[in-house]
């Protein structure tokens, strides 16, 4: 019996219900591991390849550090009574609660958790981008510029831009920055003048306040007329999420982010959570939570808590989270931690240098160690 057949065949199997997450990344998997300790369901685990990958690593693997542990999900979820299945889900009817897998066969469920995360968006910028938002576009990346030093334009000046510009330049790579914001701009002014003092130390060239338009096979246009020649171009902008939710039918918003309420539910089909980037959540006061890890974590955590009212009858408590701070590896020796409000605005607060690269180095770390001890606590 495959373990498709066996997922399907147990279904409603003494009395109990069957909880299915969609998607192993940071969210998914923790929320699957917070099931199985706290609701007594039947738990799957749905995931298009069977290892979990380090997505905050993924700028180090492209410059061509030591490849991250990349457990399977039977090691992460050995002992906790999660099943796992390795299949890409291409349909979800929300209105017979069934999955229709990429094999031909299907899953159903009783509570679903979506999970689905984020890719790059390959609209935003056209002409041949790499990127570095799947383990596949990391490793194609590194591959490129394998051969040695290499001209690399990184268009994004977010922390996903910001850590590959510096940690491409530390590794040998003369490296152009473009950002239509000036860089730094969502930090406060000591961690600006961090950032671009590492930028100016690697030797970063910064453009900032300039529009990327496209990109070809020997660099990027931009919206001044001019050029940034490079051998490889790579996008750092615009993170789009699969189109599952919106197909199924489900609220979703403009770039098809499940809507969801204080305790994840769908806004249109509660008995769908949705967690993660996937997931259009918000803060009580309402202010939208952006895509990171330092959401996704405490968003699995409370889908688990929300599951166990579900089934107990009760009305599930909201999402509680607070910002605390900003991590940002600049390179492997330096970084940038700026504390920030509840409301993630920046505080007049940094920590920067060795120290800063040692929290963060610390954070990633206690991202994948949260994966198998889903109780250790993930938001301030
Ligand atoms: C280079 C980089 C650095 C980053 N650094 C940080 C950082 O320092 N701090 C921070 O907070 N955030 C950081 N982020 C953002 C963070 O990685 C994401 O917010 C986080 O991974 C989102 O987790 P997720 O579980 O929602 O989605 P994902 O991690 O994207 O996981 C989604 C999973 O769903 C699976 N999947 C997708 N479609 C299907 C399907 N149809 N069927 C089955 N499975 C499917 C995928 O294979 C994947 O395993 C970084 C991102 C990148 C790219």
């Amino acid at each position: 019996m495959s373990m498709l057949q066996a997922v399907t065949g147990a279904h409603g199997t003494g009395g109990r219900s069957h909880v299915v997450v969609l998607g192993g990344g940071y969210a998914g998997q923790l929320a699957a591991q917070a099931l199985a300790v706290r609701t007594d369901a039947r738990v799957t685990l749905v995931n298009d390849g069977d290892r979990f990958v380090q997505r905050v690593r993924l700028h180090e693997t492209a410059a061509g550090g030591s490849e991250p542990a990349a457990p399977r999900f039977t090691d992460l979820l050995a002992g906790t009574g999660v099943t796992f299945l390795d299949d890409r889900v291409e349909d979800l009817d929300p209105a017979t609660r069934r999955l229709g897998l990429r094999d031909g066969g299907s899953l159903d469920y009783d509570l679903l958790v979506y999970a689905l995360g984020s890719h790059a968006d390959p609209t935003v910028l056209p002409g041949p981008v790499h990127d570095v938002s799947t383990a596949g576009g990391a490793a194609a990346l590194r591959d490129r510029l394998a051969a040695g030093p290499t001209t690399v334009a990184v268009v994004g000046g977010g922390l996903t831009g910001l850590e590959l510009a510096t940690e491409l330049a530390e590794a040998g790579h003369p490296t152009t920055l473009v950002t239509a914001e000036g860089l730094g701009a969502d930090l406060s002014p000591r961690g600006g003048r961090h950032v671009r003092a590492v930028c100016d130390r690697l030797g970063v060239t910064v453009l900032d306040g300039r529009r990327a338009l496209a990109a070809d096979d020997a660099g990027l246009s931009l919206d001044d007329g001019s050029r940034v020649p490079a051998d490889v171009v790579v996008g750092t902008v615009g993170f789009a999420v699969p189109d599952l939710a919106r197909r199924a039918g489900l609220a979703v918003d403009p770039s098809g982010r499940v809507l969801v309420d204080t305790a994840l539910r769908s806004t249109s089909h509660p008995d769908v959570l949705a967690v993660g980037d996937a997931a259009a959540a918000t803060r009580p006061d309402g202010q939208p939570l952006r895509m990171a890890c330092a959401t996704g974590l405490p968003q699995a955590q409370q889908a688990a808590r929300t599951v166990a009212s579900v089934l107990a009858g009760t009305e599930p408590a909201p999402l509680r989270f607070r910002y605390a701070l900003r991590c940002v590896s600049l390179g492997r020796r330096d970084g940038l931690v700026q504390f920030v409000h509840a409301d993630d605005s920046p505080r007049d607060l940094v920590v920067t240098g060795r120290v800063a690269a040692a929290v963060k180095e610390a954070i990633v770390v206690n991202a994948l160690r949260v994966q198998r001890h889903p109780r250790i606590p993930t938001s301030a």
